[in-house]
């Protein structure tokens, strides 16, 4: 099937007289006719529903269907886009281990990665998002257990080198793991390109309505945990489930097996099946957002490149951007709705920019249907100095600027009147 098509049907497919929508099943816990049927499943001897922190079917058939639109083997949601991340993480590395990251992604994982996963005894190497595989390669120690990428980092818009940082993770007996959320799965295919493992902010696009928080994470089921004795988590017996070894028992689902019963029995991170089901209305309508959120922020960076009143715009959908070509091979159908531009007159001019804006709100939000914009030298940024936000890419007269789905002339009139005020 077309991804359209799985957007819209998915893998739920319902037997006779049953919902023509996935239902939500609202309840914790499930029954079963003898105690030793529970035990089973307590043991993971047999498959089945018996407590919504395990598994709920509302939240596994919006799984399976974002591994069918990647292309993966298995999937699972988790509470956020934070979760996902350290999930995606935390199942392969513990304390003593190394993980080297690109440093182009969100500020969120960032913090997780370099703040809180250090204190867990994980240490992080950062590199640039287009390293070569030399300066990869460097940045490679023995205990090393992943490469960690965002496809377009949110907010500074890099797009990552896929296949340099594939090639490379793959040449050490590791696995590339790539958060995929400002492309999604309908823009970018990053398993055709080598990725291992991709986790999504399902609060983002996939959602798209700004309405819940969620996260994803999916397996291409391509990585061999066997091939060397670095992952003793998947190869070797749990202790805390009578000795499975997961990529004994459960071959290609190993990976997500182990995170959903180990990390999220553990710890919890589970999505409840209303914000399933409100995600699984917002996949219904991705591949035709997506398009529209990618011609309009294609309209906006046009529009803004031509102004006499902007400094600088970053879109790589633009033929003048200087990723335009990474872009169109990792991209070819549009990168994502997020454009960012600097105004002339730095911060004083961007602020008085952004309060003149009426149809785009001010918000701490990206990537859903109504346009919004943040200002992060005076939001998000604001404790740094300009020499600190220089360092991570933000200056201070940046605007991420996050096209909806609205008209594109709506857009620009909104702009262009706030342009006229400065
Ligand atoms: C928002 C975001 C996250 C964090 O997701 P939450 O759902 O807010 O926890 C992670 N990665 C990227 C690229 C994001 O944009």
């Amino acid at each position: 099937m077309k991804l359209d098509t799985i957007c819209v049907q998915g893998t739920y497919k319902p037997k006779n007289g049953e919902p023509r929508v996935i239902p939500i099943v609202q309840s914790t816990t499930f029954k079963y006719d003898s105690s030793a049927e529970m035990g089973d499943l307590f043991d993971l001897k047999k498959s089945g529903y018996f407590y919504s922190r395990l598994q709920n079917p509302t939240c596994d058939n919006v799984a399976s269907k974002i591994a069918a639109l990647e292309g993966g083997v298995a999937g699972m949601l988790t509470s956020s886009g934070q979760a996902a991340n350290f999930y995606a993480v935390f199942n392969i590395a513990q304390a003593g281990d190394h993980i080297v990251s690109s440093s182009a992604i969100y500020g969120g994982t960032f913090n997780l990665f370099n703040v809180t996963m250090r204190k867990l005894g994980i240490d992080f190497t950062f590199v640039s998002p287009t390293a070569t595989e030399e300066e990869l390669q460097a940045a490679i120690k023995p205990n090393t257990k992943a490469i960690f990428g965002e496809t377009i980092s949110n907010p500074s818009l890099d797009i990552l080198d896929i296949e340099t940082f594939a090639k490379v993770a793959h040449k050490n007996g590791i696995p590339l793991i790539v958060d995929n959320t400002f492309a999604t799965p309908i823009n970018c295919r990053v398993f055709d390109f080598g990725v291992d493992i991709v986790t999504h902010s399902t609060t983002k696009y996939m959602e798209g309505h700004a309405s819940t928080i969620g996260g994803a994470i999916v397996d291409s089921g391509n990585f061999d945990w066997t091939q060397n004795d670095k992952y003793p988590g998947l190869t070797t017996p749990d202790d805390s489930y009578h000795g499975v070894v997961y990529t004994d028992t459960f071959g290609k689902g190993a990976y997500i097996t182990k995170a959903t019963v180990q990390l999220m029995r553990d710890l919890g991170s589970v999505q409840s099946p209303n914000e399933a089901f409100l995600l699984n209305v917002g996949l219904e309508s991705l591949h035709l957002r997506i398009q529209r959120h990618c011609e309009n922020a294609k309209k906006v960076a046009e529009y803004l490149e031509n102004h006499p009143k902007i400094e600088w715009v970053k879109c790589s959908m633009l033929p003048s951007d200087s990723q335009y070509a990474l872009a169109q091979k990792y991209m070819p159908n549009g990168t994502c709705g997020v454009v960012s531009f600097g105004v002339k007159g730095g911060r004083n001019a961007a602020t008085t920019f952004m309060d003149s804006l009426e149809l785009a709100a001010v918000v701490t939000h990206v990537a859903d249907a109504r346009t919004c914009c943040l200002h992060p030298a005076s939001t998000t940024h604001r404790q740094l100095t300009d020499e600190q936000l220089a360092e991570c890419g933000v200056t201070p007269d940046l605007v991420r600027f996050s096209c909806g789905i609205e008209a594109a002339e709506d857009i620009i009139a909104d702009i262009e009147q706030a342009l006229n005020k400065i």
